[in-house]
């Protein structure tokens, strides 16, 4: 595809930018339980001003921009004494939870390889609802990823599974506050227990419930201890970009020392060119993300966050109740954070979604995982506190329309999948899958619950493999 010739005016291309939108999820209209956490259109205002304000800045050198590291350590430390840190935590300002939870097991993985010359295959633990960005960390970083179970009933990680999967070789032990999928904080007092006895790190993702959760609790909600005030917890990530409300790229990693930290950072003069020295991933950056975080922070504020805080508990509060009362959906466990699942024993959820999607709203679709089932779940957040009441109409409604569906024919599909192997996904073997799902040549359908309910009935393995032959055709020129 060639550039035009000449610039096209600017006017034409803003329209331009705007076409391209048409058919993006409209999360201005309170509708869409997941992906946005919108903290109103002043902050936001001034979110945008304050990210172009430094989005020119290069925050690749603190010695070239030192307002970088000015912003960076202030978020840190604010960052550090919101979770019972004190002044030994170190940290940086990360573009996003995966950044801060790959260097979080890139630092523990270095960390052993200075202080623990038998860990030759290092693991990590992690029970089977962290998320899978810490799946994505072993990818990149060589390190196995050892699952272990949750209670069924309460999705809560105990110690007892995750000392099933130690061994001498394990170099950190995981634990959520919360879980994404059902939004409950681990037994991090046990998790962190157990680690410190047998001598490893710990890792708290805090990604979500980081910021939010010290509110709940002087709010009076019952928030397990999860964060520095915990012995043993030697890091923690927590995004800024989800319930601080901040403008997208922005999270923390901190470590509960300087020590630590160490292993995090990256140093290179072996070239011949500007030395490097990369406490993170990313190397040149634009400083928009921290400025912005910096600038929505102080802007929004504590007293600012109490009531973000309770606008999205009391309608955390109102969602489990109208879930309890809809029948045929069931929350699962009892969240500890605005994060909601709901499952089904009588009717197939993705049909839920799908009706839902039919009614103007977005719930996002979960698959079943070893024991647990597949769900729905909600993201609860201050922009779509006003729509819950209406929201649980439709739902009730989509519940309805979803009961009446056929099934799926589960025996066609079993028997199509016995010929496929994962290893060696034909062209023609892949398309076939497809057409089992309902998916005609290769745009996403507008009913998703064909594709769901496959990628459900398939083994982890080969429902990636599925998805990146998809993914890689989808992401192609265009
Ligand atoms: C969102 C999330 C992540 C990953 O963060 P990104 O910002 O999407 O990279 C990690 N852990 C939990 C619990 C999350 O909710």
């Amino acid at each position: 595809m060639p550039l035009p010739k000449h610039g096209l005016p600017a006017d034409q291309i803003l329209a331009q930018l705007d076409a391209f939108a048409e058919n993006d999820l409209d999360w201005r209209s309170g509708r869409v339980f997941a992906y946005h956490y919108d903290p109103g259109p002043e902050a936001e205002a001034l979110g945008k001003q304050a990210y172009l304000r430094y989005l020119k800045e290069n925050a690749l050198d603190p010695t070239a921009f030192p307002s970088m590291m000015a912003m960076e350590n202030q978020v840190v430390a604010l960052a550090a004494e919101h979770l019972g840190g004190d002044r030994g935590v170190a940290g940086n300002f990360t573009s996003g939870g995966t950044e801060s939870i790959i260097l979080a097991v890139k630092t523990a993985r270095d960390h052993a390889r200075a202080h623990r010359p038998n860990v030759t295959r290092p693991n990590l633990v992690l029970p089977t609802t962290a998320h899978a960005a810490f799946h994505k960390a072993c990818h990149y970083l060589d390190v196995e990823p050892r699952l272990f179970d949750v209670s069924a009933e309460t999705f809560r990680a105990g110690p007892e599974d995750a000392a099933r999967v130690m061994d001498d070789q394990t170099i950190q032990v995981v634990g959520s506050a919360p879980s994404y999928a059902h939004g409950v904080v681990d037994d991090i007092e046990g998790l962190a227990g157990l680690a410190r006895e047998r001598g490893v790190l710990m890792h708290v993702d805090a990604c979500m419930g980081g910021w939010l959760l010290p509110y709940f609790r002087r709010l009076g909600a019952e928030v397990p201890a999860f964060d520095f005030s915990v012995d043993g917890v030697t890091s923690i990530s927590m995004d800024l970009h989800k319930y601080a409300f901040c403008m997208k790229g922005a999270s923390v990693v901190l470590h509960r020392s300087a020590a630590l930290r160490e292993h995090q950072i990256y140093a290179c003069s072996g070239w011949t060119g500007y030395t490097v020295v990369n406490p993170t991933i990313q190397s040149t950056k634009t400083g928009g993300p921290l400025a912005a975080a910096w600038a929505m922070l102080h802007f929004i504020g504590d007293q600012g966050y109490v009531e973000h805080a309770r606008v999205t508990l009391e309608a955390t509060q109102r969602l489990l109740a109208g879930l309890d009362a809809i029948d045929g959906l069931e929350v699962m466990g009892r969240p500890d954070f605005c994060l909601v699942a709901a499952a089904s024993d009588s009717l197939n959820v993705f049909h839920v979604a799908d009706e839902m999607k039919q009614r103007g709203w977005y719930i996002q679709p979960q698959l079943g995982f070893r024991v647990h089932k597949e769900n729905i779940h909600f993201s609860v957040s201050p922009g779509v506190a006003p729509q819950i009441p209406a929201m649980l109409d439709d739902l009730a409604d989509a519940v309805a329309a979803a009961r009446a569906l056929p099934a799926t024919d589960i025996d066609t599909l079993q028997a199509a999948l016995q010929h496929v192997d994962p290893d060696r996904l034909s062209d023609e073997g892949f398309l076939r899958l497809l057409a089992l799902a309902g998916v005609e040549g290769l745009a996403v359908p507008e009913r998703m619950a064909g594709i769901n309910e496959l990628l459900n009935r398939l083994p982890p393995s080969m429902a990636d493999a599925l998805l990146t032959r998809f993914y890689n055709h989808l992401n192609h020129q265009g």
